[in-house]
């Protein structure tokens, strides 16, 4: 995938009337926004188009309704927010595509701001329904697109208003340091290039992993899905997490590793206890063996410090380094310190540093490392496809240079 694409600085948008997919998704309780997180991040492509005069229709999705229109996931409260933020009223429009969207997009004049209402109130929405698409589209001349979150979806609001109605597309500011960064990450980075790869189950990162070992210097596996990689060199896991289809395809990866000169680094030692911790957060007495002696009757639930240090050294070592999921169960105190000790060693290093998106970039938040971090992806399920190397609908629909 050619990531080198326009952006909202290589078109001309004055006067014009852009259409400007955002990712609006924040979460709300009792009506209110909990974090505007989100919208604070969109501001600097929203504050161009309006500097620039351009007509500015924004949209975005919000949750997941299923039946149609319904108060509950208004974009109503983003409007509002967005309007205090920006200091400039947003226009609130009633539906997404109907008359009220339609009257008031043709009304905007240069530099005037209105949203859409939640473009999941539409069935054909997640379906890229080509019809949606081109009534969408036809209240612009410009497509510009800054929702990463959603760039893996080929929705009428993502990619069908240029797939079927041809506006002429390009990203905003988020979009283009996303693609900027781990693009060149992928197809040109600076070496040792080390990824570090966690979470729950080896089957939700296949294609991570395969597409990984062609790129990297270093690969490290931790978390719940370290256990597959270890039975595959023949150790027993006791009761840990293990995806005993998948001990076959870590053998194979093991032998790529080998074929690629890729450096493979598994857990050396675990932590682990004689049962998954309920509640999750609750208190667990937990003891540390080597990877290759955990006991039968326990279950590993995290890196041990031996691994640890492995691991950060790995970090600090590399000249770019890529992190996507816990190196534990994380959301226990005592079974976060390996996922902690990963996101201090990224925050310590010198590196290029990219956190994938999820419970990683959270824990980077949580830990207050985000300004020491390079890139935090702001996409989970998209910075995934993207580290497999898959071509995300979103960008592809882009305009490249
Ligand atoms: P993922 O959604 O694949 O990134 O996985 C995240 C989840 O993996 C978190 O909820 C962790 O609690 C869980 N996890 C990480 N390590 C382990 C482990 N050793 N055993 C069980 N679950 C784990």
């Amino acid at each position: 995938m050619n990531y080198n694409k326009k952006s909202v600085e290589d078109i001309d948008v004055a006067g014009k009337r852009v259409l400007c997919r955002c990712d609006f998704n924040v979460p709300t309780k009792d009506g209110k926004i909990t974090s505007d997180k989100r919208i604070v991040a969109a501001l600097p492509t929203i504050q161009y188009l309006v500097k620039h005069g351009a007509r500015v229709i924004l949209c975005s999705h919000m949750g997941k309704p299923k039946n149609g229109p319904d108060p509950a996931f208004s974009l109503q409260v983003v409007a509002e927010r967005l309007s205090e933020l920006l200091g400039q009223p947003v226009k609130m429009a009633k539906d997404v595509v109907g008359e009220s969207a339609q009257s008031l997009a043709a009304s905007l004049k240069d530099g005037e701001v209105m949203l859409l209402e939640n473009t999941r109130f539409e069935k054909g929405e997640t379906k890229n329904d080509p019809e949606l698409s081109k009534k969408l589209a036809s209240m612009a001349d410009i497509f510009v697109n800054d929702a990463f979150g959603t760039a893996h979806r080929a929705h009428a609001s993502t990619a069908g208003v240029v797939q079927y109605a041809g506006l002429p597309a390009v990203c905003g500011y988020l979009i283009q340091k996303e693609i900027s960064v781990m693009g060149k990450a992928l197809a040109d980075p600076e070496r040792p290039f080390v990824a570090i790869l966690g979470g729950a189950k080896v089957s939700d990162k296949l294609n991570v992993i395969a597409n990984l070992l062609t790129k990297v210097d270093t690969l490290i596996i931790g978390g719940g899905m370290a256990y597959t990689f270890l039975a595959a060199k023949g150790y027993s896991v006791g009761k840990s997490l293990l995806d005993s289809e998948k001990i076959d395809y870590c053998r194979e990866m093991m032998a790529t590793a080998e074929k690629n000169g890729v450096k493979l680094l598994l857990p050396v030692d675990t932590t682990v206890a004689d049962h998954f911790p309920d509640p999750i957060d609750g208190a667990i007495d937990v003891k540390v063996v080597d990877s290759d002696k955990i006991p039968d009757d326990m279950e590993g639930l995290d890196i041990g410090p031996k691994t640890m240090a492995l691991y950060a050294d790995a970090a600090k070592t590399a000249k770019t380094v890529v992190w996507n999921g816990p190196m534990g169960v994380f959301e226990n105190p005592t079974l976060a310190k390996g996922t902690i000790a990963v996101a201090q060693a990224l925050a310590d290093s010198d590196a290029i540093s990219i956190v994938g998106g999820g419970d990683s970039a959270a824990a980077c938040e949580q830990l207050g490392f985000a300004d020491r971090i390079t890139h935090i992806s702001t996409g989970g399920g998209a910075s995934l496809e993207f580290l497999e190397g898959k071509e995300l609908p979103g960008i592809a629909c882009l305009m490249d240079r």
